[in-house]
């Protein structure tokens, strides 16, 4: 029987974060070793009270709204008005499979080109792209630490004639580590109100935060065209069980918006399991040991985030600087003559080269939209020693012992990261050496 796809679907791929997690995964079963920086998942065990919350609710067996449990959405506007220090009721929130799922709904009900700063999230064109939206990226600078340029922004507009526009943004940053700072969102806010551009705000990330900086959203500037993106899926490690949330404005407009993803919930997914809902219940209660285990958790990946950056840095390797999430951006442009000595000219063939060679699993940006000559990677720490639950434990407790973080970040309780490291060694290395080489030669 011949099956015709919709035009948009032929040669597309799967997302490639999920992809090369399940290439990981096969070379793992067949023995072969991998350092996994592919993959951004945090990886701590489920928070006892979580763990009990959800086996208390196994039997919760019925669909719920659509839009959520209300105590849920009563409880998420409480936590999202202490956090952010803004006012938020339970109307504007809407609970759903992930925020994935949330951002698709909010791009398919909103009639707007997409702009996205370069490097962005792996998802957000691919979506864009089912829905036939337009997309235009950005340019940024690999040397400026892709840092987002209002100037380029204005340029970009320019190249749509359509007047309803969209923007996401996503602080903490995947794949960079960069947080917006409070005096650069104030900006963007008045440069969007201005020209009546809407902000998808990705804050996924936002309590994985490494210290120093503060989570700033843009809603607090610009409470009228922002919607705010979360979930518990990076600072409680329950990817798994599929909550996203988003809060939408408190206004004439927030509710029409809210009304057309009812309709595509409804439509699609029903409503987030129920045991789930009740038990997200429990993460958005300000508990206070969940809320200290928060910060335990993104205290360490602070720690390992800036321990590679650090280390790679050491190496010459340049690398955006994290202040938030378990990811940086690591560029080899440097390198580019030895490279395509080998064969290597695209940030994809690098990425392959360094898998086959040196058992580094690591993602291209040119799926962050970043040009794929750009010989640019995105490493997550999130997996490197945290692969089996008794790992994170074991790190957790460790840190809790109250070891210096030089201790904690040793080569006997971080192996892999280690041996991660030593294989960029000798991959700069080699990359030098051939640079000596030519230099003889000449
Ligand atoms: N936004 C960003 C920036 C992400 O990194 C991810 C997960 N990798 C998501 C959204 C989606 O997370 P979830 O669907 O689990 O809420």
């Amino acid at each position: 029987m011949q099956i015709n796809l919709k035009p948009v679907f032929v040669n597309k791929a799967p997302s490639s974060t999920l992809a090369i997690n399940e290439d990981v995964q096969k070379r793992w079963a067949s023995g072969k070793r991998v350092l996994h920086m592919g993959f951004g998942e945090s990886r701590f065990a489920v928070h006892e009270k979580l763990q009990r919350a959800l086996q208390a609710h196994a039997c919760a067996k019925s669909y719920m709204p659509s839009q959520g449990l209300p105590e849920l959405r009563e409880a998420v506007a409480a936590y999202y008005s202490d956090k952010h220090h803004l006012l938020f009721n339970a109307d504007q929130v809407l609970i759903g499979p992930g925020s994935k799922a949330l951002i698709y709904a909010l791009q398919l009900a909103l009639d707007a080109d997409l702009f996205l700063p370069s490097p962005s999230w792996v998802s957000y064109a691919p979506q864009a792209e089912l829905l036939g939206s337009r997309i235009f990226y950005v340019p940024s600078r690999v040397d400026d630490g892709y840092s987002f340029d209002l100037k380029a922004f204005a340029v970009t507009l320019e190249q749509s004639s359509n007047p309803n526009k969209l923007l996401i943004l996503n602080s903490p940053n995947n794949p960079t580590g960069h947080m917006w700072s409070e005096s650069s969102l104030r900006e963007l806010a008045e440069f969007c109100r201005e020209h009546n551009i809407l902000v998808i705000s990705d804050e996924i990330y936002f309590l994985v935060e490494h210290g120093k900086v503060k989570h700033k959203s843009i809603a607090k500037f610009y409470p009228e065209g922002t919607f705010i993106l979360g979930g518990l899926s990076k600072h409680l490690s329950i990817g798994g069980w599929r909550v996203g949330v988003a809060l939408l404005p408190d206004s004439e407009s927030g509710k029409l918006l809210m009304q057309a993803v009812k309709v595509i919930a409804s439509e699609i997914w029903s409503s987030v399991a129920a045991p789930i809902q009740y038990a997200a219940l429990q993460a958005y209660s300000h508990d206070p040991e969940i809320e200290a285990y928060i910060k335990t958790c993104s205290r360490i990946h602070g720690i390992r985030t800036k321990f590679l950056y650090q280390k790679l840095t050491e190496l010459g390797i340049s690398c955006t600087k994290p202040l938030g999430a378990f990811y940086l951006t690591a560029n080899f442009d440097a390198w580019a003559d030895p490279l395509r000595e080998i064969g290597v000219e695209s940030s994809a063939q690098l990425a392959r080269y360094l898998l086959d060679q040196h058992d580094l699993a690591t993602l291209s940006t040119d799926a962050f939209g970043i040009p794929e000559k750009t010989l640019s990677l995105r490493l997550a720490t999130s997996y490197l020693d945290m692969e089996k639950d008794e790992d994170s434990q074991r790190l957790t407790s460790l840190l809790a012992s109250g070891v210096s973080e030089q201790e904690f970040m040793s080569e006997a309780n971080h192996p892999n990261t280690h041996a991660a490291i030593g294989e960029f060694e000798k991959f700069v290395e080699r990359c030098n050496d051939a640079y000596t080489s030519a230099a003889r030669a000449l």
